[in-house]
């Protein structure tokens, strides 16, 4: 639907009009701006069904009460439709590389699926970037695709200053990504590291090792 015909079927819910933006950006998927009465919406509520649009109304009168099933609405259609505007390039599973120069991912998945995961997940593994950094851009450690079902890892990970606990934390922080989705907030801003991932994320058993070992040697991955 055009953007036109989305602001009709708004009003339509609403019973007046609001200024409407649409957006293609990822963390927000939707948020509204009360004092200026504009709403922001990520592209893909173009083709949102009615009531999914009846949902961002009630988003949008915003009563106190915490509306869990318009969220709930709202959170689903979110996360089945994100994958689709993810333009990350399609991967074959066996151009994945796993093995990298001084660990292997594949051992140490299987152990943390099977630990902490039952064994349920099947995700795709592999290294990526280079193994240097040469600027002082913001350092991803790992990324989890969940159109792929697929986590990355960067290689400056792969190296022997890095200790394992350490990749194995960051590893085991992407598998959670797996199990815990995102969700939009009160705020309309969505969100990916909630309180139930931050409550999954603490139970791995090196955590408070691994956050302290950040701190103290990020600087280590900017040097030459
Ligand atoms: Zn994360």
């Amino acid at each position: 639907m055009t953007e036109a015909c989305l602001k009709l079927k708004l009003r339509k819910h609403l019973k007046r009009d609001v200024e409407l933006v649409i957006n293609e950006n990822r963390s927000t998927m939707l948020s509204l701006q009360k004092k200026r009465n504009r709403l922001s919406l990520h592209k893909m509520f173009l083709d949102a069904p009615d009531h999914v649009i009846a949902a961002i109304a009630h988003y949008i009168r915003g009563s106190r009460r915490k509306s869990t099933e318009q969220n709930l609405v709202l959170r689903g259609y979110i996360q089945e439709n994100l994958s689709r505007f993810d333009c990350s390039h399609r991967l074959k599973r066996a151009n994945l590389v796993q093995k990298g120069e001084i660990y292997d991912l594949q051992p140490l998945y299987d152990e943390l699926n099977t630990r902490y995961f039952e064994g349920a997940l099947d995700l795709g593994l592999t290294w990526f970037g280079a193994r240097r950094l040469n600027s002082r851009s913001r350092i991803t450690f790992g990324l989890y695709q969940d159109n792929l079902r697929l986590v990355k890892m960067h290689r400056i990970l792969d190296d022997p200053f890095v200790p394992e606990f350490f990749v194995r934390f960051i590893l085991y922080h992407e598998m959670v990504h797996a199990i815990v989705p995102g969700y939009v907030d009160e705020r309309g801003h969505f969100r990916i590291h909630g309180r139930e991932f931050k409550e999954r994320e603490r139970q791995f058993e090196h955590y408070r090792q691994a956050v302290e070992w950040e701190k103290k040697n990020k600087m280590h991955f900017f040097r030459g």
